[in-house]
């Protein structure tokens, strides 16, 4: 897509620290990092969120998360990695081309991934479930 940032770093059109590439993929760092070694998986093609992306990138992704993010556990020596990704601006996605976090997480590092637990209602859940199960089939 031409004006997206994304995409320009995938194609390798904008310089970027790349920890590693293939074919479908580019992993750079993030510019403004949760924390040290925070990295972003791009797709080399253009989805904006998980719902545009096929099938077989997301797969893709997924793969190159559980690898490239055991490597980055190895090299910074973190006690833990997220592996998130935002769809949509509520959810606090800032970038519109679909793009996975891999954040190494050090004890005690104060990075705010966390919410508040709140209380479940049973019965609109159960009718949710019961929709969802209908939706997905
Ligand atoms: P999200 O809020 O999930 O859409 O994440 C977007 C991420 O992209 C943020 O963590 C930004 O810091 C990061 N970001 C934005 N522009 C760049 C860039 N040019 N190079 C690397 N990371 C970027
Ligand atoms: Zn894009």
């Amino acid at each position: 897509m031409a004006d997206c940032i994304f995409c320009k770093i995938a194609a390798g059109e904008i310089p970027s620290t790349t920890l590693y590439e293939d074919a479908d993929v580019r992993v750079i760092f993030d510019i403004a990092p949760a924390s040290l070694g925070h990295a972003v998986i791009l797709p080399k093609t253009h989805a904006a969120n998980v719902f545009e992306l096929p099938d077989e990138t997301l797969q893709k992704a997924a793969l190159v998360a559980k690898k490239v993010g055991a490597a980055m556990v190895e090299a910074f020596h973190s006690d833990g990695l997220n592996v998130l990704q935002n769809n949509g601006e509520a959810a606090g996605q800032t970038v519109f081309h679909y793009h996975v976090h891999l954040i190494p997480r050090y004890h005690d590092d104060g990075v705010g991934i966390t919410w508040k637990q709140g209380s479940a209602d049973g019965a609109l859940l159960k009718e949710k479930a019961d929709l969802i199960a209908r939706l997905v089939k």
